[in-house]
């Protein structure tokens, strides 16, 4: 690994921050955040799903393919954790032709029978149409933040600002999230309320999808059966949750598997997504200030092709991947500074 210069901050301790420091580790960057460790941050409350594909309708063909790097590159990030055992989307009879409108868009996929998915998931034995995503994978989130959030050596539990730093580092990567709204107008929150149960009448291996015209959902298993079913989700930057997402949730789950009937409730919480209009992450250059951004759905995602893409811009090296986050409107500012401590104007 080619060792990368300087003197390096990197604002904010959620997955596309500790993605960023992950990546430049061998530079041991100063990772500062106000929220401690672990913030209440969106990172915290994320599925952890790495499932590009299954994503398809929320994200263009070149991004696919660059969650498809985002797999890759965790395998390498944190072999232990990652969990690549695939996804497996259902729907109920009335709904299957939501099934066949994600199969028709998918470059491929194994569809399912009812034999098939009794023998993937056992307890979803009673669907008899789903489809399989083979290459799909997850993470726990909560044990990612942590892996990379205590492997830094350089961490400061306060508020940063970018532009401060900026003046004392050689570069500043700027990981605020939705707090960088206060700057950055096209910046906005989406909410995603999500509930965690114990269902120990229920047994997944992988996450599963309920295609449903008003209610889709996911479930993502986690140790002990526990389930996080998620997630709405909303144009709004509060965190609370109301009665209506709790309810609607609740219920497909329980359309699932009707053992959801008897689950214990352990949580009810809400995230907010940072996302920019088009709901596409970005990178955008500013002097020595590279802002890392948007990362809506899809952070677990991409943040690790971010932050790779990050490394090798400071580095001067190509990546194929850097043209896709690069903010259309600000491309002139998208160079490395010529030299060293090369400052905003
Ligand atoms: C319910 C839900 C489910 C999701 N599921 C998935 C999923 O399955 N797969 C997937 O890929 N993505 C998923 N996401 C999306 C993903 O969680 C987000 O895209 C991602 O967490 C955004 O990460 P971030 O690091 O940009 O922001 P954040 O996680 O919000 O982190 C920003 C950090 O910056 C800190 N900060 C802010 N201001 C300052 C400052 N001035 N100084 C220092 N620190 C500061 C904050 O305290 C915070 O810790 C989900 C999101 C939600 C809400």
């Amino acid at each position: 690994m080619a060792k990368t210069a300087g003197n390096i901050a990197i604002i904010g301790a959620g997955i596309m921050g500790l993605s960023v420091a992950h990546a430049l580790r061998e530079s041991q960057p100063s990772v500062y955040d106000g929220g401690g460790f672990p913030a209440d941050n969106a990172s915290w409350m994320a599925g952890g799903m790495l499932a590009p594909w299954s994503e398809i309708e929320h994200l263009p063909e070149e991004f696919v393919a660059a969650g498809a790097e985002g797999i890759k590159l965790w395998k390498n990030i944190l072999p232990g954790e990652l969990k690549q055992n695939g996804s497996v989307i259902v729907a109920h009879k009335d709904d299957e032709y939501i099934l066949e409108r994600l199969a028709a868009k998918l470059p491929s996929q194994e569809k399912l029978n009812a034999q098939k998915i009794a023998k993937l998931e056992p307890s979803l034995a009673r669907f008899e149409t789903g489809l399989f995503l083979k290459d799909e994978a997850h993470i726990n989130p909560q044990l990612a933040l942590d892996s990379l959030g205590n492997a830094m050596k350089k961490r400061v539990w306060k508020d940063a600002d970018p532009e401060e730093l900026s003046r004392d580092h050689d570069w500043v990567v700027d990981c605020r999230g939705l707090a960088a709204a206060k700057e950055d107008k096209e910046l906005r929150g989406v909410k995603g309320e999500i509930v965690f149960v114990r269902n120990t009448e229920f047994n997944l291996s992988r996450p599963v999808r309920l295609m449903h015209p008003r209610y889709p959902l996911y479930i993502v298993p986690r140790p002990d059966n526990v389930f996080m079913i998620g997630a709405t989700v909303i144009e709004s930057e509060d965190n609370t949750v109301i009665l209506k997402s709790a309810l609607e949730l609740l219920s497909a789950a329980y359309s699932l598997h009707p053992s959801f009937g008897e689950a214990e409730i352990l949580d009810i919480r809400a995230g907010v997504r940072p996302a920019y209009p088009d709901n596409l992450p970005r990178i955008a250059v500013d002097g020595n200030i590279i802002r890392c951004n948007g990362l809506f759905r899809h952070g677990y995602l991409l943040a690790p092709v971010m932050a790779q893409c990050v490394k090798d811009f400071m580095d001067g090296r190509e990546n194929n991947f850097i043209s896709l986050f690069r903010r259309k409107n600000d491309e002139h500012h998208n160079q490395r500074p010529e030299k060293k401590h090369n400052r905003r104007a």
